[in-house]
């Protein structure tokens, strides 16, 4: 019976050192205060910024940067204000990506891409902000370089020719979304843990409401449900799953002391979002331009349809007809005029 005691006793103290460690990353007043980036790395910080730089300049080459000022300045804001208000100890670059992929990834060394696919599905910007911070989150913690260092010695050879042997087959847009080095941003369960709770904490601390984080999953896992493929590829390799919302919703009743004010949306927010639908809507109708069959066009309501866009609206619904009125094998294949 004594024994049994001792062994409580020093199974408890361990624990308690253990925990002990664990408060600070879980208490958001020690934010900027905690080496959360700490754990065994081959790189040094240079090397890191170096690397995340050169990955960076791969995504630019290859994805349409969106340079609309306005849309431009805004996500930046966002993003740079939740970086001061983290434990990241180096300076972001953050652009938006042009494409539909619900998604946002953080490079090693802060090169920080948003998808406009990710703006345009979330519904508040303190939405937008709780996967802007999560991301931000695996930045400070260092886990691209921790995660290369743990198990991939070997690949860590081979990623410069995955990188470019990837790029080389494919398009510009789905280059960007899918043929990163999947090393860097492919996190284990531990790793998107606490991405997610410092992530949460990051969000709190720059006034946003931290539930929005969780909102913005469960959309996401519903959509998902009814259409699946919403989510891109690389933003499939850490899911939202029921069990990090369970534990999102965990972190933020017991650590993050409820305020009596939260920034939930801005209208800022909202007209970026209108901008981005616009551009969005019009690279939709140039795209089924392209794809109509010539022959539909020819007599005359075609050849002016791109310059109006209620032109363009009018054309729509005549497409739709078109398979059902009987004609429609002539009209797939397009080219045959017999
Ligand atoms: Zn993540």
């Amino acid at each position: 019976m004594r024994r049994l005691l001792a062994v409580t006793t020093i199974v408890s103290l361990f624990s308690f050192s253990l925990f002990a460690g664990d408060d600070k990353e879980k208490d958001p007043d020690q934010i900027g205060n905690r080496d959360v980036g700490k754990g065994l790395n081959w790189y040094s910080m240079d090397k890191e910024i170096a690397l995340g730089k050169q990955l960076a300049q791969q995504v630019e080459r290859n994805a349409k940067i969106i340079d609309d000022p306005v849309i431009a300045e805004y996500v930046n804001r966002v993003g740079q204000n939740l970086v001061r208000n983290s434990d990241a100890k180096v300076p972001f670059t953050i652009k938006v990506i042009d494409t539909e992929d619900v998604n946002a990834f953080a490079l090693p060394g802060g090169f920080f891409f948003v998808n406009s696919g990710l703006i345009l599905k979330a519904d508040t910007e303190a939405e937008l902000a709780g996967v802007m911070a999560h991301e931000i989150a695996h930045v400070a913690c260092r886990h691209g370089t921790r995660q290369a260092t743990r198990g991939q010695v070997m690949q860590l050879a081979t990623i410069p020719l995955i990188f470019m042997g990837g790029w080389a087959g494919y398009g510009a847009y789905q280059a960007a979304s899918v043929m990163l080095p999947i090393t860097f941003l492919q996190f284990s369960k531990a790793f998107e843990t606490e991405a997610d709770m410092l992530g949460l904490q990051y969000m709190y601390k720059t006034g946003y409401d931290p539930e929005a984080f969780v909102d913005f999953f469960e959309k996401i896992e519903s959509l998902e449900k009814k259409k699946p493929g919403t989510i891109s590829k690389v933003f499939s390799t850490h899911p939202p799953t029921d069990d990090r919302i369970v534990t999102s919703q965990k972190n933020i009743q017991e650590y993050l002391k409820a305020k009596p004010e939260y920034v939930v949306t801005t209208s800022e927010f909202n007209d970026v979002k209108a901008r981005l639908a616009m551009m969005h809507n019009k690279k939709k109708i140039d795209q089924k331009d392209d794809g109509r069959p010539k022959l539909r066009r020819a007599p005359g309501s075609g050849t002016d349809g791109g310059s109006g866009s209620s032109g363009s609206d009018d054309d729509r619904p005549t497409l739709k007809r078109n398979p059902s009125s009987g004609s429609s094998s002539s009209g797939s294949s397009g080219g045959n005029n017999n």
